[in-house]
């Protein structure tokens, strides 16, 4: 049997998830319908808004429930643009494609938050920035910050970043996809606007998200139609679906101390490719970081021949962000962190998840140790 180490692309449905979500496909019941059995799906899913809301430290009705993370981020990023507050997008460089590629596809200026050397957003750049942000010219300033970065699990200074952009009564858009259900997430406490999480990424089903959006932070239609989640999300709601998310990531956060558990084997992991390679950098190292994931950029060897040596050896992972991999591009956050472009090309990603056992890890380090010891001779070869 194959072993999957690619969590950060997408986990395993629990268990209970995937039960509920059986049993729920056996029902009829449209949440909209006023019959006992529209009424009984709308139970469903006001359980899981409230589930969610309470898992965040949000209000469960400022929960709208999205067809995913980047539907989400998509609501967030093109309500405060369809508000006419924003003239000017401030967007880090560690953001995933949801947020970048649809601030760049906004029409607005979009500039780039750098990234520190250890894979955080540069907060006195930021800071610095918004002393000279003119409210005239460029509107409110709009943060988009992730949580925790999905390539290297850094985990991003979003309170501090809310209290800078606060300060000049901005808003602040925080993409949590990578983040709900792995780590303590506070909606509330963190001072965000809005907040994205996507069902897959914590043990729900894929195509299935949620976006918090503060009472007063503006929600525009952008699905037109009958009018669910208050207008905001027009469209029948995926019943199933959500329920589902609502029981994963109830279960995620009542287990987070298991998932904290994980970071020993990620550093077992580390600690043993890197004394096969002592050259090998760990990205983000110097920074808080989830427990599951593990980011690397190996020297001379490209990510997506790793990528294809570890499947050899029936180990799954990625070179980078799953949508990016495959691509022969150099990695996002290997853009972000200004590495040099062997480094760049050579970057992997490993990610553990909640059904990660401490063998899994160990054929990892068996399928990389073995696939660099082919390899090396012929690397140094051409170098
Ligand atoms: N944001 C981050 C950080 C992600 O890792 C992902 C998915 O990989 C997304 C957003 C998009 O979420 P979805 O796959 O639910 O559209």
């Amino acid at each position: 049997m194959p072993v999957y180490l690619d969590h950060n692309a997408t986990t395993r449905v629990r268990p209970d998830v995937a039960a509920l979500i059986a049993e729920i496909m056996t029902e009829e019941g449209n949440p909209s319908s006023v019959h006992s059995h529209g009424q009984a799906a709308r139970k469903r899913v006001e359980n899981a808004r409230r589930q969610i809301g309470k898992a965040l430290s949000a209000r469960a009705e400022d929960v709208i429930f999205t067809g995913g993370g980047t539907e989400a981020l998509n609501l967030a990023l093109n309500s405060v643009i369809t508000s006419g507050r924003a003239k000017r997008l401030l967007v880090s460089a560690v953001e995933h494609e949801a947020i970048a590629v649809t601030a760049e596809a906004s029409g607005l200026p979009v500039e780039t938050v750098p990234a520190t050397e250890a894979g955080v957003a540069d907060l006195a750049w930021l800071g610095e920035r918004l002393q000279r942000w003119n409210d005239v010219d460029e509107g409110v300033p709009v943060l988009a910050l992730m949580l925790a970065n999905n390539e290297i699990g850094t985990i991003q200074p979003v309170a501090e970043a809310a209290g800078l952009v606060k300060a000049r009564n901005g808003l602040l858009i925080v993409d949590a996809v990578q983040s709900a259900g792995k780590i303590p997430v506070d909606f509330a406490g963190l001072g965000a606007d809005y907040m994205a999480i996507s069902g897959h990424k914590f043990g729900g089903p894929q195509g299935v998200g949620a976006l918090v959006a503060a009472c007063d932070a503006p929600v525009s239609r952008h699905s037109h139609g009958g009018g669910q989640e208050k207008g905001r999300r027009s469209g029948t709601l995926n019943v199933a679906g959500i329920a589902g998310m609502g029981l994963a990531l109830e279960q995620a956060v009542a287990s987070l101390a298991d998932f904290a558990a994980l970071a020993a084997l990620r550093d077992k992991a580390i600690d043993a490719i890197r004394s096969a390679h002592p050259g090998v950098v760990v990205l983000g190292e110097t920074a808080p970081r989830l427990p599951n994931t593990i980011g690397l950029a190996v020297p001379g060897w490209r990510g997506e021949t790793q990528v294809l040596a570890m499947d050899l050896a029936g180990v799954s992972i990625s070179a980078g962000a799953a949508c990016s991999s495959g691509k022969a591009k150099a990695s996002k956050i290997g853009t972000a962190l200004r590495l040099d472009e062997t480094l760049s090309e050579g970057v992997i990603r490993i990610s553990l998840g909640w059904p990660t056992t401490e063998d899994d890890v160990d054929a990892a380090i068996s399928a990389w140790t073995g696939a660099w010891a082919r390899i090396q001779p012929k690397i140094k070869e051409t170098a």
